[in-house]
């Protein structure tokens, strides 16, 4: 390739507040078109809107969760455009003072500067009715509350992008800002991109792509629009500063409109909103708040627990799957042997029935008793899993489950004994290299008594009694 893409996102995140962000309406996601609207939402004349109380601590979080100042000063303003789903004609943002700004998130090689993050609220929906040839304004959506991250034009590659943005919506989760469904439009990313020569220093003009809803599908429109610019500069053409849609079927990006500029909006400070002031007691008190985030999670599992790395990112990637396990380990603390357990059984049958661990018939304590009655000796590993297996079917606590379905095993110590002379009379020379000093061979004298004592057999029992018999000197 003989371009560099130059890459900054801008990332929209709807805030997990009880209700909108200027009005007591409801914050929720789906219901009936237009019923959680009201005179303040939906733009009447002459209604004030009040900032919650609510959102300006979540932006707070945001920021202290991605390295940013908490800025004591912020304020709104207003951003004047005209769009069916905006009532208003304006939106509500923060323009010239951000709540947050200079934050700085590592990723793979490379250090990300955030440049801010600010507060505004979200715009409605227009439904389309192809039908009917219609088209329908829900407000529903006007009025939630949302934070902007904007990074500087730092990234390099696909690769830095996809991992940002995963690490932000992990981020996001942690701290309860934002629940981050990409999906579900709870984050939506703005790929802003541009290329440049190998040898220059100076950016190119750069190409926006709007609302990509997949971590997939950022990575698709970059590459197709690296390509695009590449081509247009190969052949003396320029790249034309302008806002691009992308489209998952066809994987190619198409023009929406030419790029506006801060000044085609005409902002202006918002004159029914006092400024925001948040003393430096405040924000203090809102950083004692901040729950634990990925990276401290990350460095209990691997050094307080000694989980592998690679375990412990696996495990923190899902913020509810590690809650479950961190409820499993407070009551039975084998840190290793319930890791195994959930990132083998449990993991294997959320993927077969397509449950996440919110929805799974059982508690993070019987996990917990799963694997103490497998230490105590009482069922074996395999039992364990079965008894996984069957909690996902149909609940229910392990002692019961391991009792129905015959999966005790058994203490018949007398008839094991008998089992094991058995097995050392008829071996007698192996016992003899055993006792010359080939340790090895206790794994040869395990294997031939559990054949002949038969599935249900406590493996710790035969070691205990070859052990003591072994060590005899008779
Ligand atoms: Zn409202």
């Amino acid at each position: 390739m003989k371009y560099i893409p130059v890459i900054g996102l801008e990332i929209h995140a709807e805030m997990l507040t009880r209700s909108k962000v200027f009005c007591s309406c409801a914050n929720e996601f789906g219901g009936d078109r237009n019923d959680r609207v009201c005179p303040r939402c939906s733009g009447m004349p002459g209604t004030l809107p009040v900032v919650n109380h609510d959102a300006v601590t979540l932006a707070a979080k945001a920021g202290i969760a991605l390295g940013c100042t908490v800025n004591n000063y912020s304020a709104f303003d207003r951003k004047n455009y005209f769009y069916p789903d905006l009532p208003k004609a304006y939106q509500i943002t923060q323009f010239e003072f951000p709540i947050c700004t200079n934050g700085l998130v590592h990723v793979l090689d490379r250090d990300i500067r955030i440049n801010r993050i600010h507060i505004e609220e979200d715009a409605g929906k227009l439904v389309h009715d192809d039908y009917e040839g219609i088209s329908m304004a829900d407000y529903n959506r006007c009025g939630v509350p949302l934070i902007e991250i904007v990074t500087e034009p730092d990234f390099r590659t696909v690769e830095e992008v996809q991992v940002f943005v995963e690490e932000i919506a992990l981020r996001l989760k942690y701290a309860g800002v934002c629940d981050a469904k990409l999906e579900q439009g709870s984050l939506r990313v703005d790929v802003n991109i541009s290329i440049m020569p190998f040898d220059s220093q100076e950016f190119g003009t750069r190409a926006e792509i709007k609302n990509l809803n997949s971590i997939k599908s950022i990575g698709r429109a970059i590459e197709y629009e690296i390509e695009r610019q590449s081509e247009l500069l190969d052949k003396g053409q320029k790249v034309v500063q302008e806002t691009r849609r992308f489209n998952d079927n066809h994987g190619n990006t198409k023009a929406l409109r030419s790029k506006e500029e801060a000044h085609d909006y005409r902002y202006f400070p918002e004159p029914d909103i006092p400024p925001v002031y948040i003393t430096d007691e405040e924000i203090s008190d809102i950083r004692a708040l901040m729950p634990e985030m990925p990276q401290q999670r990350y460095m209990r599992y691997t050094n307080d627990y000694k989980l592998p790395a690679d375990d412990a990112k696996l495990i923190i990637a899902d913020k509810a799957f590690s809650d479950f396990y961190d409820s499993a380990v407070s009551v039975y603390p084998k840190f290793r042997e319930i890791s195994n357990l959930m990132l083998g059984e449990v993991n294997r049958n959320l993927n077969d029935t397509g449950k996440t661990i919110g929805d799974v018939p059982f508690s993070p304590e019987d996990i917990a008793e799963t694997i103490k009655m497998t230490d105590d000796g009482k069922i074996s590993k395999n039992a364990a899993k079965t008894i996984v297996k069957i909690m996902f079917e149909s609940g229910g606590t392990p002692e019961k489950i391991a009792k129905d379905n015959d999966l005790i095993m058994q203490d018949n110590s007398d008839e094991l004994e008998g089992i094991v002379e058995g097995v050392l009379s008829e071996n007698e020379e192996t016992v003899a290299a055993y006792k010359n000093g080939n340790e090895k061979l206790f794994g040869f004298f395990m294997g031939q008594v559990m054949a002949a004592a038969g599935k249900g057999t406590n493996p710790k029992l035969i070691k205990d009694i070859l052990t003591k018999k072994l060590s005899n000197n008779q």
